[in-house]
């Protein structure tokens, strides 16, 4: 049996792994906004989600599942423990209105469309967001534009020239009539329409693809098919490991590069009051009310899939950073609990 002080969050519950290699990342980000004009976001980030509090809870297959009770977020806008976070919640909050959209639309269709631009650089990517979003409300007045709802994130990757490669990941609803006839737009035309919007004399990049209902939805089984659409929608708005390259990776002859604590402290700047996530339409509609529901960055990630009852046993977890783990804390977990998952898995 292992001793419980070796225990680590990832043993317990494989599908919570993903925790250590984000808390690592927020390390990483603490460190590289130290000393900088944002240092108040690196006392912030040092605070973050030091300390994991979870319930046990059973489903109905009688699988054991740990439910996020207790934690602090910073609410740093990069930090990629909150980055992760914001986006499972806005997931959960798309997933619960799905089943209303769909009954009072069970026709729709979706469509997951990739709009870019020319790579900026990063001292001009305020200018460059703010020129996509006039853009945008362009292209949303056009009258092929029939699109019923939508949900738009605006993501930032840094290209290998360490420019700013801003971009949006949209997904739209349409009337099934959009891929008949004088309705469908083509690739080539959303490049036209988009090109058109921005006033640019080059071709954007514009990726389109429909979502298909998988086959076994087509049998009567259910379709996850929009949801995996949405995922990929709704992700990260700033890839950790686009901010944490590691300096010493450049080449010999190669120019000097920015370095990722300049890269990162710009970039903060930058994107410093812009939009993360907009909606519009029916989906928009719909998610308002809960819009204005508080940013619940613990029990969000919920979307109607078990619950932990409050007589529940609880589990806490340490965040160590010398072996980037989640230890768990001896004292606060029920032994027996414990030691049969750990046996479980081991
Ligand atoms: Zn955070």
């Amino acid at each position: 049996m292992k001793q419980l002080d070796s225990v680590y969050l990832s043993d317990v519950s494989p599908r919570d792994k993903p925790w250590d290699k984000r808390r690592a990342a927020t390390d990483g980000f603490k460190a590289l906004y130290e000393g900088t004009i944002h240092h108040c976001y690196a006392i912030r980030l040092a605070d973050c989600s030091c300390y994991l509090e979870f319930a046990f809870a059973v489903d109905e297959n009688g699988t054991c599942k740990l439910k996020l009770q207790t934690a602090r977020f910073c609410r740093v806008r990069l930090c990629p423990v909150c980055q992760g976070r914001r986006a499972s919640m806005w997931t959960a909050k798309t997933i619960k209105i799905m089943p209303k959209v769909l009954e009072a639309n069970p026709k729709s269709r979706f469509i997951m469309l990739t709009l870019t631009v020319a790579n900026c650089p990063l001292l001009e990517l305020k200018t460059t967001l703010s020129e996509m979003h006039q853009a945008w409300r362009k292209l949303i007045q056009r009258k092929e534009w029939k699109v019923q709802g939508w949900v738009r994130t605006t993501e930032v990757n840094r290209a290998a020239d360490d420019k700013a490669h801003p971009h949006y990941h949209c997904l739209l609803m349409v009337k099934p009539t959009y891929f008949a006839g004088a309705n469908y737009i083509s690739q080539e035309r959303w490049v036209e329409l988009w090109r058109e919007s921005l006033k640019v004399s080059y071709q954007p990049v514009v990726d389109v693809r429909a979502v298909y209902a998988k086959k076994s939805a087509l049998e009567g089984q259910e379709d996850n098919s929009v949801i995996t659409a949405l995922v990929e929608v709704i992700k990260y708005t700033v890839k950790p490991s686009d901010v944490l390259r590691g300096d010493n990776c450049q080449l010999p002859g190669q120019r000097v590069r920015i370095s990722d604590q300049d890269w990162l402290v710009e970039l903060t700047t930058q994107l410093h009051k812009t939009r993360a996530i907009a909606t519009g339409g029916i989906l928009r509609d719909y998610l308002k009310v809960l819009e204005n529901e508080p940013e619940d960055l613990i029990h969000g990630d919920e979307s109607g899939e078990t619950q932990a009852d409050s007589e529940s046993p609880r589990i806490g977890f340490d965040w160590n950073s010398r072996n980037k783990r989640y230890h768990m804390k001896p004292e606060t977990a029920v032994e027996e609990d414990t030691n049969q998952l750990v046996e479980m898995r081991s």
